[in-house]
């Protein structure tokens, strides 16, 4: 059974979810204090400020610590495969997969793309891919 039609509502990520169902990233900014944070919270965890909204992201950033998993936890998961900590270009970190790639390509500081995949319980989530073209510079 998918998620999809209950994770939309939820007061506090519905917004981010229902951006993800349109393969759109976004993520909360402070109204207050101008930074972007996540997970989202109900206080900006810089201010407290409770004024804050969600805003379209680029989708790009860089590879701030990985890791290869090879014993995943649950018998849906396809190991190997990589979990990552990666840095978007308006300042705010999201803990995601890496795909497209192979686990020793990966490395600190690797320009990623977001991009859309299909998880193991059939909701869209957001992973990212080495940004090829950005890479290349
Ligand atoms: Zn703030």
């Amino acid at each position: 059974m998918s998620a999809t039609p209950t994770r939309s509502r939820r007061p506090l990520t519905g917004p981010f979810w229902a951006a993800v169902d349109r393969h759109e990233l976004v993520r909360p900014v402070c109204e207050r204090c101008g930074k972007s944070f996540f997970t989202p919270q109900v206080l900006c965890p810089v201010c407290q400020s409770s004024s804050w909204s969600y805003r379209p992201s680029t989708g790009r950033g860089r590879v701030h610590s990985h890791t290869t998993i090879h014993r995943p936890p649950d018998p849906t998961f396809t190991a190997p495969y990589i979990v990552a900590d990666v840095e978007l270009d308006e300042g705010w970190r999201m803990l995601t997969w890496i795909v497209d790639c192979e686990p020793e390509e990966v490395r600190i500081d690797l320009p990623v793309r977001v991009r859309f995949v299909e998880g193991p319980g059939g909701d869209v989530l957001p992973a990212f891919a080495p940004d090829r073209a950005e890479e290349a510079r």
